[in-house]
C-alpha cells in the first residue's frame, strides 16, 4: 500500500489488550485516511446509545493518506469520537510534528477502546506499542507531563497528551500534542480523560512510500513555488492567523460581549499588528509548511511579564478579547497559555465565560453563584479567574465547566436567546448576520457550531477565490442568496478531504483541486483519480458522520442557530438591522444534499449513490 502504512492499533484499556489490524485497501480508496477513515471505523466501533464518557465510545487517532509525505503542509491528523458536549459524532484535528511521528510508527492509527482502572500512557515506536502507568503523571500540566515523558523516555519521543482539564471532565477538554498545538473542539481531552489515558508519545523511523517518487516530488515543487507567491501566504506568514480580525471587524461581523454587537471599539489593542508589536518573538511553522502561520510570543509587560508560549490564534482573540470584551492582548495571550497548558479549547473556553458574563450582566449570575466575582465584561482578571476555575471545576468552574448549552439549559431564564452554540458546540468569531452564508455552514457542519467544515468567509474579503471549488465569489454577503449555496457545500465535501488526506485547510485555500488530484495519484498510485473522486470522498464522509449523529437522535430541526442571529438584528456598523434567514438557505442545501427535508436524514438514494448501503437499515425502517 502506498501513502498509508496499511496497519492501525487497537488498544482496549479495559483489559491492556494490544492488536495490530490491517487496513483494508477498500476502505482506504472510499475514506482516503484521516477523519475520513476514523468516522468509519467510530460507525464499526461505537454501538448507538454509548455514553461519549463510557468504556464503549472509542477515541480514534488517524493520520491522512498523506500525512508525513513531503507535499505542502501535510502534518496533520485527526481524533474522531462521540462527544461529550454535543453527544453525535466529533473531530478534532491538529497539526505540528506528532502526526507525521505517529505514522513513523508504520501505524496510520490508534483505536483507543475502554477505560483503564488506572492512569496509563501508551508508547509507540517501530511496529510496537507498550501501555506504562501514568501514575506520576495524573495531574500534571501538558508540558509537565510532555516534559516528563521525555525526560523518562528520549528528548526525542512526540507527546500528544490531555491536561487537568481532561482529568477533571471539562466537556471540552482539548488534546495536545508538540507542547502547543490542540486538537481542540468537542472534548476529545474529555474522552481521553474518561479513559484515563494521560499521553500518547510516539518515534518512529519508517518512511511513507509514495507511489511515484518523481512525479510526486515534482507535482510538490510546483506547489511550493505556488504557495510562495500566493497572497493569503504572504499575508498568514506576516501576520499570522490574526490577520483576519480585521477584515471580519471591518465588516460588522466580529462577536462581541457575547455578541451583543459586531464591532468591537478598541479592535486596535488586539489585531494583527498589535500581536505583532506587543508579544511575538517568532514565527512557527508545522511538518513540511511554507506558510509559518504560528506564533512564538512573550509576554512583555503586565501582570503575567516573562510568560513564553504560542499563540493567540485569531479564534483564541476572538473568543478571549472580542466575546468577553477584553482589550488587553496581554491577558488574553496569558488565558491562551493556561489554556494550552490545562488542555482546554481556547473557543469553548472564551465562549462560556462571554455566555456567563452576560448573565451576570442580567442578573441570571449573581455574585452569590460566582464566590463574590463580578462576571464584567472588560474585566481581564476576571477572565483570567474563570480559566483556572473551569480547569479545576472550582466553584462557578464546575458549571462553566459543562459549556454553553449546558449552563443555559440549568440556569433557564431565556438564557437560550443568547446562548451561542450550534448543537451544543460554541461558535467561533464570525457572527454570520454579516455573512449569510457562514449562517448556513454554522448551522450544518456535523459537528456543530463549525467554521472550518465549510469556510465561507474568506471569497470576499481575500478577493481570491478558493480553488478546491468551482464558483467561490459570493455577490453580497448580507444576501440570502440560494445560488450560493452549492459554494457551501463544494467547500464542506472539498475541506473534509484535506482531513481525510492530512493536510492543512489552508492549502485548500491557495491551491487548485487538480494540484491536489496529482498528489494524491503519484503518492498513492491511483491513476485514475479524478476531480469527482475527490469531491465524492468527502460527500461520503459527510454523509457517514451525519448517519452517525441521526443514529445518535440528531434530526433536522438540529440544523438552526442560536436565536440571537436568527431574531436579534445587528445594532450597528455595515450589517446594522441584519439577522440570519436560515429558512431558504436550509431549503435549498437539502435539496442539494439530498437529504429528506422532513427528518434531515440523508435519503436511501444518496446513500447507495455513495456507497454506503449498509448504514441504510440502521437509520431507515
Ligand atoms: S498553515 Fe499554519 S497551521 Fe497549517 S500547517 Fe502551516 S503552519 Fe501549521
Amino acid at each position: 500500500m502506498f501513502g498509508c502504512q496499511g496497519k492501525v492499533l487497537r488498544v482496549n484499556l479495559s483489559d491492556g489488550r494490544i492488536s495490530e489490524e490491517e487496513l483494508s485497501e477498500i476502505l482506504v480508496l472510499k475514506f482516503l485516511g484521516g477523519a475520513g477513515l476514523a468516522t468509519k471505523y467510530l460507525w464499526d466501533s461505537v454501538p448507538r446509545g454509548a455514553d461519549p464518557l463510557g468504556a464503549e465510545n472509542a477515541l480514534i487517532f488517524m493520520t491522512g493518506a498523506l500525512t508525513g509525505a513531503a507535499a505542502p503542509s501535510t502534518g496533520r491528523y485527526s481524533v474522531v469520537f462521540k462527544s461529550p458536549l454535543t453527544g453525535i459524532w466529533a473531530q478534532a484535528n491538529s497539526a505540528g510534528h506528532w502526526g507525521v511521528d505517529l505514522k513513523r510508527t508504520g501505524f496510520d492509527g490508534v483505536i483507543i477502546q475502554g477505560i483503564s482502572p488506572k492512569p496509563v500512557y501508551l508508547i509507540v515506536t517501530d511496529g510496537k506499542a507498550e501501555l506504562r502507568d501514568a501514575s506520576h503523571l495524573w495531574g500534571k500540566s501538558v508540558s509537565e507531563t510532555t516534559q516528563t515523558i521525555k525526560a523518562e523516555r528520549g528528548e526525542k519521543f512526540n507527546v500528544a497528551c490531555i491536561g487537568i482539564a481532561g482529568e477533571n471532565q471539562v466537556r471540552y477538554a482539548s488534546i495536545m500534542n508538540d507542547l502547543h498545538r490542540a486538537a481542540g473542539r468537542c472534548g476529545g481531552g474529555t474522552v481521553m480523560g474518561s479513559k484515563r489515558l494521560k499521553a500518547i508519545t510516539v518515534i518512529g523511523t519508517k518512511p511513507v512510500n509514495i507511489a511515484n517518487p518523481s512525479a510526486f516530488k515534482e507535482a510538490a515543487k510546483r506547489q511550493f513555488k505556488h504557495l510562495n507567491d500566493h497572497m493569503l501566504k504572504i499575508g498568514l506568514e506576516a501576520f499570522g492567523t490574526n490577520l483576519v480580525l480585521d477584515l471580519v471587524n471591518v465588516r460588522g461581523g466580529f462577536p462581541t460581549r457575547n455578541w451583543q454587537t459586531g464591532m468591537f471599539p478598541e479592535v486596535d489593542e488586539i489585531n494583527a499588528i498589535a500581536l505583532r508589536e506587543k508579544v511575538l518573538v517568532d514565527k512557527k511553522t508545522c511538518f513540511s509548511c511554507p506558510i509559518r502561520c504560528g506564533r512564538a510570543s512573550e509576554i512583555r509587560r503586565g501582570a503575567y511579564k516573562g510568560k513564553r508560549g504560542e499563540g493567540p490564534e485569531f479564534e483564541t482573540v476572538g473568543a478571549f478579547g472580542g466575546m468577553c470584551g477584553i482589550s488587553d492582548l496581554e491577558a488574553i495571550t496569558m488565558a491562551n497559555y493556561l489554556c494550552n497548558d490545562y488542555g482546554l479549547d481556547t473557543i469553548s473556553t472564551g465562549s462560556t465565560i462571554a455566555f456567563a458574563m452576560e448573565c451576570y450582566e442580567k442578573g441570571i449570575l449573581a455574585k452569590s453563584d460566582t464566590e463574590g466575582l463580578e462576571l464584567k465584561f472588560g474585566d481581564p482578571n476576571i477572565m483570567i479567574e474563570l480559566v483556572h476555575k473551569i480547569a479545576k471545576r472550582e466553584g462557578i468552574g464546575d458549571l462553566l465547566a459543562e459549556g454553553v448549552r449546558r449552563v443555559s439549559e440549568k440556569l433557564g431564564k431565556g438564557t437560550d436567546r443568547f446562548a451561542m452554540h450550534v448543537k451544543g458546540l460554541e461558535l467561533p468569531a464570525y457572527d454570520s448576520r454579516a455573512v449569510k452564508l457562514t449562517g448556513l455552514t454554522f448551522a450544518t457542519a456535523n459537528r456543530g457550531g463549525d467554521h472550518i467544515t465549510g469556510y465561507v468567509q474568506g471569497p470576499t474579503y481575500l478577493d481570491v477565490p478558493f480553488l478546491v471549488v468551482e464558483e467561490s465569489m459570493i455577490e453580497d454577503p448580507l444576501v440570502e442568496n440560494v445560488k450560493e449555496v452549492k459554494i457551501a457545500k463544494d467547500m464542506e465535501d472539498a475541506l473534509t478531504v484535506f482531513d481525510c488526506a492530512g493536510a492543512c485547510k489552508f492549502m485548500g485555500m491557495c491551491l487548485a483541486t487538480e494540484e491536489w488530484i496529482d498528489l494524491i495519484k503519484f503518492g498513492l498510485g491511483w491513476d485514475d483519480f479524478s476531480v469527482t473522486d475527490f469531491r465524492t470522498i468527502g460527500e461520503r464522509v459527510i454523509n457517514l458522520a451525519r448517519v452517525f449523529s441521526v443514529r445518535e437522535g440528531l434530526t433536522g430541526a438540529d440544523d438552526t442557530l442560536p436565536k440571537r442571529l436568527l431574531e436579534e438584528p445587528l445594532p450597528e456598523g455595515p450589517a446594522k438591522g441584519h439577522v440570519n434567514n436560515l429558512a431558504p438557505l436550509l431549503d435549498a442545501y437539502y435539496l442539494l444534499r439530498g437529504w429528506d427535508k422532513k427528518t434531515g436524514k440523508p435519503t436511501r438514494g444518496k446513500l447507495r449513490e455513495l456507497g454506503l448501503e449498509e448504514v441504510i437499515p440502521l437509520i431507515w425502517d
